[in-house]
């Protein structure tokens, strides 16, 4: 049975844990070629193992990159490549949200260009090196379809809502992408490179679930969600998957949200 990434090759950052775990297991599952890249390599290890476990007809790589350094994402670019032949699909997912980071006074500097450095920087120079990537990749004309390649940049709701519970360098690193990724979506749209970008409500990940470490705390958040919980990482998985695919040929430079209406909400159900 074709998949729907069947003969597609795909790299996703932070693909340890998460969303991109979940997107990993997925795109494999549909058929893509994978590269798995995060900073941490026993985490990325493993996630890889498992991909080659359920899916054995997959090629399924890992690599350590950290996004927050031009030469990482480079060398990963370029190892998919050389792996796998071409890039269809570059889902720059890797982010962080630091636990020192907090409201104008009291944010450092340092906090604030580290969170830059790897949520907004990272995403620029894994667009930069994707859309060079797929430059190369020809079109399919038999299909009628442009599908010079899909990248998909994770942003999140806070880059549409504002929290008066602050972490200011993530909700303007994640407007960052926001706005960076409209405009490259423009830039190449006559290329058949489709740039979108993916807004996940709260999850249920470690990402927010360390941070969130007390009842008070996810009480605090339950209640402004309409649908009454946090998301899975699997059900950001499926809109990237959609994103990814040709199934979304007619979208770029979108903020697709999946975030349980969170951005719809005024008063939500008691
Ligand atoms: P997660 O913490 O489960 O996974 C993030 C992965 O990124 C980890 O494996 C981590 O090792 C890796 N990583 C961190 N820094 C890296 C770096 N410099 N280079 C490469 N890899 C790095 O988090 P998640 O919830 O799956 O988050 C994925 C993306 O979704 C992030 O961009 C995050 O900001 C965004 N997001 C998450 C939520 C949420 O509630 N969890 C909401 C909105 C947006």
């Amino acid at each position: 049975m074709s998949g729907r990434l069947q003969s597609k090759t795909a790299l996703i950052t932070g693909a340890g844990s998460g969303i991109g775990l979940e997107s990993s297991l997925l795109f494999a599952q549909e058929g893509a070629n994978v590269l798995l890249a995060d900073i941490n390599l026993a985490a990325v290890e493993k996630a890889t193992a498992l991909v080659q476990q359920r899916f054995p007809n997959i090629k399924a790589l890992a690599v350590k990159a950290d996004v927050g350094k031009e030469a990482d994402i480079k060398a990963a670019v370029d190892l998919a490549v050389s792996e796998f032949g071409r890039l269809d699909v570059m889902f720059n997912n890797a982010g962080i949200m630091h636990p020192e980071d907090d409201n104008a006074l009291n944010t450092e500097e340092r906090i604030w260009d580290l969170t830059m450095q790897i949520n907004l920087k990272g995403v620029w120079w894994g667009c930069k090196y994707a859309i060079l990537a797929m430059r190369q990749n020809p079109v399919d004309e038999a299909r009628g379809l442009h599908t010079g390649g899909s990248i998909i940049n994770t942003a999140s709701f806070v880059a549409i809502m504002g929290a008066a519970t602050p972490q200011l360098a993530y909700t303007a690193s994640k407007g960052g992408v926001l706005a960076m990724t409209r405009e490259l979506a423009m830039v190449h749209a006559r290329e058949g490179i489709r740039i979108n970008s993916l807004c996940p409500g709260p999850l249920k990940t470690p990402l927010l679930m360390d941070f969130l470490n007390t009842p008070e705390k996810r009480d605090r958040r339950l209640v402004h969600l309409p649908m009454g919980r946090f998301g899975e990482a699997v059900e950001l998985a499926k809109a990237a998957l959609f994103l990814a695919s040709d199934e979304s040929s007619y979208m770029t430079g979108t903020d697709f949200k999946v975030d349980g209406g969170l951005t719809s909400a005024y008063v939500t159900p008691l």
